[in-house]
């Protein structure tokens, strides 16, 4: 397997699973890699500064908690690190989030301002939105 799908790989899965704790020790096993294929990509992507891992311990043994860093995005452009298709997953992540503001849909939108009828800081679909994705955040 080539050393980009491997990164493409833990990205993808990264992306799909923001919000839970992915563990190294058992990261290889989800991706079907061997420990050390997926150690030695995680350390590039380690040093190219798209992703962090914290030490922790998971059933009496030390291991690393993994997760995307804020900016990969902007990281994955800057290192050129497969630039095209890393970031179509990381922008399509992006779009999927931003498609699902109720603001993109809602009929009211050109009515809509602070202190309209149409307010979005009182707006009831903005808050249930909020209380949704949180709720999303936290379960995934
Ligand atoms: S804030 Fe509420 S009312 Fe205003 S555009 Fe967004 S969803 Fe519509």
């Amino acid at each position: 397997m080539s050393k980009d799908s491997v990164s493409e790989r833990i990205i993808g899965f990264l992306l799909s699973n923001e919000g839970k704790d992915v563990l190294q020790s058992e990261l290889w096993k989800e991706l079907g890699l061997t420990s050390k294929e997926l150690s030695k990509a995680l350390k590039k992507l380690e040093e190219e500064g798209v992703i962090k891992r914290e030490p922790v311990t998971y059933k009496g043994k030390r291991t690393y908690r993994i997760t995307l860093v804020a900016d990969t995005l902007a990281r994955v452009q800057k290192t050129g690190l497969q630039a095209g298709r890393l970031g179509k997953l990381v922008v399509s992540k992006l779009v999927d989030e931003v498609l699902d503001i109720p603001c993109v849909s809602c009929p009211f939108i050109n009515r809509c301002y602070e202190g309209g009828f149409y307010d979005p800081v009182n707006c009831q679909f903005i808050n249930e939105w909020v209380l949704r994705h949180g709720q999303t955040k936290r379960t995934r």
